[in-house]
């Protein structure tokens, strides 16, 4: 289903989704993120952090404890959130971090917090006519400015209207409850989407070369010398894997309200395999001791493990690793870099 949406009426459209709760791209304080929305913008350049949180909070409580002297514990769970969300302004890239999320989290195992948000969670995309970052790299890894994959519906701007199409039968749902605020598409919004999507797949953007190569090439290169060369300037901060639509490792712990320790929440939090601490064991031998081990880890689970057990790329291109990387290790260049000089020779 395709239709049309006068600019100015989007938050009209918003007002008639009953029972869902809305969110979009908002900018605050400098910094673009997904807030509760009536009406949305979607003049949006990327936001700081990908929509992936809606399904996999960075802070999630499973249970909380009690232990009263001479009693058994009591254990209260904590369901997951369940209500519906929908979100306005999703990057095709971030929408295609759903679907590898989903391998990790409903295939492999049954997480019943990620499914239960994930199952009422819709994502309306917004098509990138231009580049949103100098970083993008999506057509690279599989993906493109105009991708559908993860996303219900996809949005393209005609500058004062929308071309609105539904991908899922959620999508569908969303766009029947605009009833009347959709149009019927005319010939010319239907070729000037066309020719806007053309020139989106065709604008320049950075590159992984070679890209069906690169998992051999990094199985090959796993002892390179250049993982430590390029992983030196790293101070193990996290945010690259804070800020990615993929990444999925997490943490859990009981947090105790300090007066008593036998009082508390079981928590699970997001976690990094780029914090030195990440893999260490409890006799003290860490495996990634250094720098350079934690930055392969962090690449070849992207374009060499993760493609070795799914078919496809954990990286969707976002380029915000890059971007916020505060010591400038630029993914694209480690690929590259380790990849061609593991075809050498
Ligand atoms: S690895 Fe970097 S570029 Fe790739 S999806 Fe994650 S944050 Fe984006
Ligand atoms: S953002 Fe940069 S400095 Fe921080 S852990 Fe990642 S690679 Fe290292």
């Amino acid at each position: 289903m395709e239709r049309m949406l006068a600019k100015e009426q989007i938050g009209d459209w918003i007002r008639t989704l009953r029972g869902w709760e809305v969110f979009g791209p908002v900018l605050q304080d400098g910094v673009w993120s997904y807030q509760p929305a009536d009406t949305v913008q979607l003049d949006h350049p990327n936001t700081a952090q990908p929509p992936k949180g809606f399904a996999f909070p960075q802070r999630e409580v499973f249970f909380t404890f009690e232990q009263i002297k001479g009693e058994p514990p009591r254990l209260t769970p904590v369901a997951p959130k369940g209500g519906q969300q929908v979100v306005f302004g999703v990057r095709p890239c971030d929408a295609r971090g759903l679907p590898r999320m989903d391998r990790v989290f409903t295939e492999t195992f049954d997480d019943v917090y990620y499914r239960t948000r994930r199952g009422s969670l819709a994502y309306v995309g917004l098509a990138c006519n231009q580049p949103p970052s100098p970083h993008c790299f999506c057509k690279s890894v599989g993906g493109s400015p105009v991708s559908t994959e993860g996303l219900d519906v996809l949005m393209t701007d005609l500058g004062d209207r929308y071309l609105v199409a539904a991908v899922t039968a959620t999508g569908e749902k969303l766009m029947q409850a605009a009833g009347d605020l959709l149009t019927e598409p005319t010939g010319v919004d239907r070729s000037e989407a066309g020719r806007l999507r053309l020139a989106a797949i065709t604008h320049p953007q950075r590159a992984v070369n070679d890209v069906a190569s690169v998992p051999p090439r990094l199985k090959k290169g796993f002892d390179s010398s250049l993982w430590e060369d390029l992983a030196r300037p790293c101070i193990s901060c996290g945010i690259c894997t804070f800020l990615c639509p993929t990444c999925h490792c997490f943490d859990i712990n009981d947090e105790t309200n300090g007066s008593t320790p036998l009082k508390g929440s079981r928590v699970r939090t997001w976690d990094s395999c780029q914090f030195p601490d990440f893999t260490m064991h409890s006799s003290g031998h860490n495996p990634r001791e250094t720098l350079g081990s934690r930055l392969r880890q962090r690449v070849c689970h992207k374009f060499q493990y993760f493609h070795e057990n799914f078919g496809m790329f954990q990286c969707v291109g976002c380029g915000r690793c890059v971007a916020g990387c505060p010591v400038g290790i630029d993914i694209i260049a480690v690929v590259n870099q380790v990849a061609a000089s593991a075809g050498e020779g």
